[in-house]
């Protein structure tokens, strides 16, 4: 064996000691996660590292600098610490990981993240019994099950129309029950879940409230279907945390609704976030769905951003429709009238079958 070959052997030998040491001091470092996790602690503590860089570099010895060692561990300590996060991630009740199989909701006989692409649609706000019955017998002859409609609305400002509350909720479920459809409605405060309940076949969390933990907590405690818009200015991170909520305390029937965040982009009401969709679907197991209403804000863009959530992947549309949008009590400049409801759905079926992953 010459000279050069006999290092290279070491050299090997060596490689294999490093990952054997490096692996060994992964598993200490879960196990002391774990330990942190049970108690809460902090994963990253600074002051542990630079005790450990500190007797590092007192033992250090050379060839190498003491600053090209402590370069070498603190990637060692990156690294260690990323597992550390992973384990925990891991955890997720929504993710992929927890549960690789679509989770597929069944609101009174429509099936949602089956493949097959499901619409939400009804006015922005309950304003009175003809109103919703207008809208319904559209929705009905299209073959449509979900009737949304607000009917405790969250303004933007207090003077603004607040809903119609319980009773916006029984006009809801006495059109629904006339026309065979189910009801998605808002619910802005966890002591109304228990009454609401009774009124709607799905909860709607709305955007201004996705981290309202004790609504979130709420939700996750009754058998009752969560649709889950994400917050305006929340990252996905923070929108799977918040489904994590309701299904961490035993209700997994969520879907989740991207509508749009808030950027400098001043052209629409909202950036509708749309790469969202696949990278919700490849991390969690629970339906998606896209709000083109909101998002937008605007007529014209309802048609090409709904064709775009069907491509990349989407379970439904969600829009919003009244019977005479200029007189809407709110959301009056972007609600479809029915003629135009009927124009965007005979469009947007056509996509839809092309669409279809069932
Ligand atoms: C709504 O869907 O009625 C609504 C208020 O939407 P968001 O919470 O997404 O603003
Ligand atoms: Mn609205």
């Amino acid at each position: 064996m010459s000279d050069m070959e006999q290092l290279r052997k070491e050299l090997d030998d060596v490689n294999l000691e490093l990952l054997e040491l490096i692996n060994r001091r992964a598993k200490l470092v879960q196990g002391i996660g774990q330990i942190k996790n049970k108690q809460s602690i902090k994963r990253f503590d600074p002051v542990r590292e630079r005790d450990m860089l500190n007797q590092i570099a007192a033992h250090n010895d050379g060839p190498f600098e003491n600053s090209t060692v402590e370069h070498i561990f603190k990637e060692i300590f990156k690294a260690s610490l990323e597992l550390q996060e992973d384990d925990h991630r891991k955890a997720l009740l929504v993710s992929r990981k927890k549960k690789p199989n679509d989770t597929i909701i069944d609101i009174k006989g429509e099936k949602v993240g089956d493949g097959t692409t499901s619409y939400v649609m009804g006015p922005c706000a309950v304003e009175s019994y003809e109103q919703v019955a207008q809208v319904a017998q559209a929705v009905k002859e299209r073959g449509i099950k979900l009737l949304r409609g607000g009917a405790f609305k969250p303004r933007t400002s207090p003077y603004d129309f607040q809903g119609l509350g319980l009773e916006g909720l029984q006009i809801l479920k006495r059109v629904a029950d006339e026309y065979d459809l189910a009801v998605i409605s808002e619910i802005v405060n966890p002591a109304h879940i228990e009454q609401a309940i009774d009124y709607v076949d799905v909860i709607q969390i709305g955007a201004r409230n996705m981290q309202n933990f004790e609504l979130l907590k709420a939700a996750g405690d009754v058998n009752k279907p969560v649709l889950l818009k994400r917050g305006l200015s929340a990252t996905i991170s923070e929108f799977i945390n918040a489904a994590e909520y309701i299904i961490s305390r035993g209700n997994g029937n969520i879907i989740l609704c991207e509508r749009g965040i808030r950027t400098y982009e001043k052209a629409t009401r909202n950036t509708l976030d749309i790469s969202a969709v696949p990278i919700l679907k490849q991390e969690t197991h629970l339906p998606v769905m896209v709000d083109v209403t909101h998002s937008t804000g605007r007529r014209d863009l309802l048609l090409p951003t709904a064709k775009a959530a069907l491509a990349i992947g989407a379970d439904g549309v969600m829009a919003e429709v009244h019977p005479d949008p200029a007189v809407a009590l709110s959301d009056s400049a972007q609600q479809m009238d029915i003629p135009s409801f009927n124009s965007f759905m005979d469009e947007l079926s056509k996509y839809a079958a092309i669409a279809s992953h069932s």
